[in-house]
């Protein structure tokens, strides 16, 4: 190469980047400004360094030596100067805690389980144990799945827009998760014996004991021979695993979708029968409703009723969280106030 370069020349070129890169990094007053200084010395393409290093390649060997010492003591001097202003530049965490050490701690709230979800849960286990599985559906429904397959007659006030939310004509918000047991029984031959959790809809205000959105459990069982024997034994036997041993009793009701049909009642927990404001004096606490599985929904999901028989239950576990609290307002559960769901967290 014909350029040629002394070492006196190289050596200044080294002083000058020094001199300017110094400051510089001691002006920048920020991580984006350093990073831009730190691109204009120390960068790997453009950078005075580069420079540097291309103009070591021109001097004459016997030169190199002492310029690649001076180059590279230049180099570490403001590599070690920009990581020093990159430290002072960055928040120092530890600082900002010790500004003020009688602030209170942030409080770390814990996940858990809700208490309506941990009445799912619970009732889920006790029956999974007798070989139910569980089965869900879509909360978006046809008419026909949430009331004509469920023998409800056309003109049934339920279906009125006063009690149910339609999308539209042909969509309602599922008022009760029942349309499952006709999907289930439509998709798997008997016997079947499912658990269908879920949340249902209906066109109420919010008040003391009604929510517009709740969770719902049902169960149904179908097979050959199920008698009203094998409902009553089920639920007494669900009742006294879920409230310790208890008492129970079924009176008479009607649903649509059920022949004869039942309400099963516990025993007051509170107040053992006696009678308290939990039981409304009764004694008694209403906790599910039942009944033996009309023939008419088992033909309308295609089921052979000569054939088979069965009974369904549903539940409200909202309901049974406040019976189980003693809290009065099923508001509570479903406003969300961590402070209030926090006592019931296990
Ligand atoms: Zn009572």
């Amino acid at each position: 190469m014909a350029d040629s370069l002394t070492l006196d020349e190289f050596l200044a070129r080294v002083a000058a980047f020094s001199a300017e890169a110094r400051p510089a990094i001691a002006a920048a007053d920020s991580a984006d400004a350093l990073e831009g200084v730190r691109a204009k010395y120390l960068g790997r393409n453009h950078g005075w360094l580069k420079d540097l290093s291309a103009a070591l390649g021109q001097l004459p060997k016997e030169a190199r030596g002492a310029a690649g010492k001076a180059f590279n003591d230049a180099r570490t001097d403001v590599e070690g100067a920009l990581e020093t202003r990159q430290a002072s530049l960055a928040p120092s965490s530890a600082g900002v805690a010790l500004a003020d050490p009688t602030m209170p701690a942030r409080h770390a709230w814990r996940g858990a389980v809700h208490p309506v979800s941990q009445v799912i849960d619970e009732v889920v286990a006790i029956f999974r144990e007798l070989g139910f599985t569980v089965a869900l559906g879509p909360e978006a429904e046809s008419p026909w799945y949430n009331f004509g397959s469920l023998n409800f007659p056309a003109d049934h006030p339920a279906m009125d827009l006063h009690d149910t939310l339609y999308i539209s004509d042909d969509v309602v918000l599922r008022t009760h998760t029942s349309p499952v047991q006709v999907r289930t029984l439509q998709s798997y031959p008997p016997p079947i014996r499912v658990l269908i959790p879920g949340n249902v809809h209906r066109r109420d205000p919010f008040d003391p004991s009604h929510a517009p959105t709740f969770a719902q459990i049902e169960g149904l069982v179908v097979d050959e021979g199920i008698s009203f024997a094998d409902l009553k034994a089920t639920l007494t036997h669900f009742a006294n695993r879920f409230f310790g041993s208890t008492k129970t009793r079924f009176r008479p009701s009607y649903f649509p979708f059920t022949e004869p049909s039942a309400e099963m009642d516990v025993l007051c927990g509170v107040c053992k029968g006696s009678g308290c404001g939990v039981c409304k004096q009764s004694g008694w606490v209403e906790i599910l409703g039942s009944g033996l599985v009309h023939p008419a929904v088992l033909e309308s999901a295609g089921v052979d009723s000569e054939r088979y028989s069965g009974w369904a239950f549903g539940m409200g576990p909202a309901r049974t969280a406040l019976a189980r609290h003693g809290i009065p307002d099923i508001r509570l559960l479903y406003d969300s106030d961590v402070r209030f769901l926090d006592q019931f967290a296990r």
